[in-house]
C-alpha cells in the first residue's frame, strides 16, 4: 500500500529517506539532523547547509519585493551556519526561472543576494540556472567554517542548563499576517494604498530578517560557550523539541519570559490572535535558541538582546510551557509542516 507523505510529515519523511545512508567517510563528522553538516578536512571544520525556496510555498511575489527575496534567501542560510557557531564563507545559488521573469527581475534578486553577501562577508562561488514550468525556485547552499571543537550542535543540552533566546519572537509571523491582509484588501480595489505606519518593525522582520552574527560574536567575546544551539526558523516550539530530542532532555519555559516586541503584541490584538501562540509557533524569526550551563547565569543576565526563558530538565519531565498562572502545557511542534495541507499557505520556513 502506498503511504501518504502527510502521514509521515516532513521529518518523518526525511528520516525514512535517509535511514539507509550510512556515513562511510571519516571526514563526515556530523551528517543529517542539525542546522548544518560538519565535515573535517584540515585544521578547521567545514559546515554545509542548503535551503530551497519555492514561489507559492515560501514566498508570494504579490507582496514580497524581489530584492528582499534575494536578501532573505541568503540570510536564512547564514543563520543555519551561525547556529553551528560557525562563520559563513561561500554560497552557491541555483535558480528555476519561469518565462514571466525578465533579466531585470533576476538582477533585482541578485542585488538582494549581493547585499547580504557584502554585509556578512560571503562569496558567491557557483550555482545552476534552469527554466521552470511554473514559478520561481531559489536554492542556496552555504559553506562555512568553524574551529575544531568550537561547533555547537543541537545535542549538547544538559539538565539544569539555562535556555536562552536572542532578540524577540513572533514579529515575522505578525508581519506576514499583515502583508496577507493588506494584499487581500488590495485585490478588491484599484489604487489601494496599504497603511503600514507604525508597523515597520514587524514588516522588516518578515521581509528583511538578519542572521544573528552579532550574538555569536557577543557570546565569544564574553567567553560563553553554549552547550546546544539551533536557529528559530520553524517556531520556538518546534526548535525546542529538536534540542530536547537531540539532547535527550526535557525543558520548562515560562510564558512571561518569552521576549515579544510591542508592535507584535499590538498586531496580535488587532488580529484577535493569541500572542503566545504566535511567538511559540510563528516561525521565521531567525533568532538563536541556545542553552548555557547554570554557571553562566550571571554573565548572561547582563547581556543585552539575550533573554533567559527557562531551563533544561531530565527527559522524564517532558517539554512544557509554564503559563502565567503556573499551569504546565505540553509543548507540541505546530511549526511549519509542508505536507500538512492546512499549513501550506500559512507559514513558511
Ligand atoms: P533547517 O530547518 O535547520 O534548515 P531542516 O529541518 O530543513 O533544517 O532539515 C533537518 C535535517 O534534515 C538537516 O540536517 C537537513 O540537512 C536534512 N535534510 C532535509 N531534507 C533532506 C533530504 N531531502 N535529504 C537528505 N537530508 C535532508
Ligand atoms: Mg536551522
Amino acid at each position: 500500500m502506498e503511504t501518504e507523505i502527510s502521514d509521515l510529515g516532513e521529518f518523518g519523511l526525511i528520516n525514512r529517506l535517509t535511514k539507509d545512508f550510512p556515513i562511510t567517510n571519516p571526514q563526515t563528522k556530523t551528517g543529517i539532523g542539525d542546522d548544518a553538516a560538519i565535515l573535517s578536512f584540515g585544521e578547521r571544520d567545514v559546515v554545509v547547509t542548503t535551503d530551497l525556496l519555492l514561489e507559492g510555498i515560501h514566498f508570494d511575489l504579490r507582496y514580497v519585493p524581489l530584492q528582499h527575496l534575494g536578501y532573505k534567501a541568503a540570510i536564512v542560510n547564514f543563520s543555519d551556519i551561525y547556529a553551528m557557531n560557525a562563520t559563513p564563507r561561500q554560497i552557491t545559488v541555483s535558480l528555476g526561472i519561469s518565462s514571466r521573469f525578465t533579466v531585470e527581475h533576476i538582477e533585482t534578486i541578485y542585488a538582494g543576494i549581493r547585499g547580504a553577501c557584502e554585509i556578512y562577508g560571503v562569496d558567491l562561488v557557483g550555482g545552476d540556472t534552469s527554466a521552470s514550468v511554473t514559478g520561481l525556485v531559489i536554492s542556496i547552499t552555504c559553506i562555512g567554517d568553524v574551529g575544531k571543537g568550537e561547533e555547537i550542535k543541537r545535542s549538547g543540552a544538559k539538565p539544569t542548563d539555562i535556555i536562552c533566546v536572542s532578540g524577540d519572537l513572533g514579529a515575522a509571523f505578525m508581519g506576514l499576517q499583515l502583508l496577507e491582509r493588506e494584499n487581500a484588501i488590495a485585490a478588491g480595489q484599484k489604487d489601494f494604498q496599504p497603511d503600514f505606519a507604525g508597523k515597520e518593525y514587524i514588516l522588516e522582520r518578515q521581509l528583511k530578517p538578519e542572521a544573528r552574527r552579532d550574538i555569536i560574536e557577543l557570546l565569544r567575546k564574553e567567553g560563553i560557550k553554549p552547550t546546544s544551539m539551533i536557529d528559530i526558523s520553524d517556531g520556538l516550539s518546534s526548535e525546542l523539541l529538536h534540542i530536547c530530542k537531540s539532547s535527550e532532555v526535557g525543558c520548562r519555559i515560562y510564558e512571561d519570559k518569552i521576549p515579544i516586541d510591542y508592535q507584535t503584541a499590538l498586531m496580535a490584538e488587532e488580529f484577535n490572535m493569541n500572542l503566545v501562540t504566535a511567538a511559540m509557533n510563528g516561525g521565521e524569526d531567525y533568532e538563536l535558541l541556545f542553552t548555557v550551563p547554570l554557571t553562566a547565569h550571571e554573565k548572561i543576565e547582563k547581556l543585552k538582546g539575550i533573554t533567559m526563558i527557562g531551563y533544561i530538565t531530565k527527559p522524564e519531565l517532558g517539554a512544557a510551557l509554564v503559563t502565567r498562572d503556573g499551569q504546565e502545557i505540553t509543548i507540541r511542534a505546530q511549526g511549519w509542516n509542508a505536507f500538512r495541507e492546512d499549513n501550506v499557505s500559512e507559514l513558511s520556513s
